[in-house]
């Protein structure tokens, strides 16, 4: 049988196929293997009834978070605040370049409007995002088609409402993890606990802080493949391993002059290349000490 593992917990699996859940184990061959199945993994297994059974074998993986552990993830709603804090499109950015290297799709989804007094700067935003292909969303009624037949995980900075909005979009999902991070400890429960909840349609998970996707974007054609607005451009450039900055004929420098590319998403690709670049700088410098 062919099922998705929706939780993990002390080395039981639940899976589920076709509306039923199977409490399965896996057999001894993955550990030996150094494999281990992660929730949302789609599997093969052998069951007799659904509190006996096996995993025989894991599919291929999309894409996988270290924490929580979860793979497969197929898109996450970024939370931003219109106010309070105020809307950063640097951060979001930084949100985006991870996501588009998980090959996670990204959705914004923009908190506490009801602070904003003037919208006007915040569309001006939105036109640009939409553009590039992220829904851009402000109310929560129109975030939740979005979830259907996806598995989702919410990201956001402190302070952006991210449990108010999990609470309102899944009240199961805040009153569970709530219950057990009283009676277990909150670490325990982290470490060992990994759920998806089937919420309109869809499954999503508590969800990775902002700490827990490490930076993981090293080289610059990552970057590059990372801002789909200006990968889209650099087909252009005379040179294949333009990084847009000092080269001649740069089809992304030339676009974003003309304000085909928004200039703070150029501001935000040169900021996060020369970051990357000191990172190796220092890299360099720690190897040659030894
Ligand atoms: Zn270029």
């Amino acid at each position: 049988m062919r099922g998705k593992i929706i939780q993990a917990l002390a080395g039981f699996y639940d899976v589920e196929c076709e509306g039923v859940i199977y409490r399965t184990r896996a057999r001894g061959n993955f550990r030996k293997k150094g494999k281990t199945p992660y929730v949302g993994d789609l599997v093969e297994f052998s069951a007799e009834n659904p509190q006996e059974g096996y995993i025989l074998a894991i599919h291929e993986r999309k894409n996988a978070l270290v924490r929580p552990p979860i793979v497969n993830v197929d898109q996450a709603v970024v939370i931003m605040s219109a106010r309070e804090p105020d809307f950063n499109a640097n951060l979001l950015d930084r949100f985006l370049v991870l996501l588009e290297y998980k090959d996670i799709h990204p959705i914004i989804y923009i908190s506490k409007m009801d602070l904003l007094e003037d919208e006007e700067v915040l569309l001006a935003y939105a036109a640009v995002y939409e553009a590039m292909g992220y829904p851009f969303i402000t109310q929560m009624s129109d975030l939740l088609p979005y979830l259907k037949d996806k598995i989702t995980v919410f990201m956001g900075q402190t302070g952006v409402g991210k449990s108010t909005l999990l609470n309102k979009i899944a009240p199961d999902l805040a009153l569970e993890t709530g219950e057990i991070s009283d009676s277990l400890g909150r670490g325990r429960h982290t470490t060992r606990m990994v759920k998806l909840y089937h919420v309109h349609g869809g499954l999503i998970a508590d969800t990775p802080g902002f700490s827990a996707l490490d930076y993981e974007v090293k080289t610059a054609p990552d970057l590059n493949s990372a801002f789909v607005d200006i990968e889209k451009v650099s087909a252009n450039c005379k040179f294949r391993s333009c990084t847009h900055t000092h080269e001649p004929a740069c089809a992304v420098k030339s676009a974003a002059e003309a304000g085909e590319i928004a200039a703070f998403r150029y501001d935000d690709y040169l900021q996060l290349l020369s970051e990357i670049e000191n990172r190796r700088e220092t890299y360099k410098k720690v190897l040659k000490r030894k």
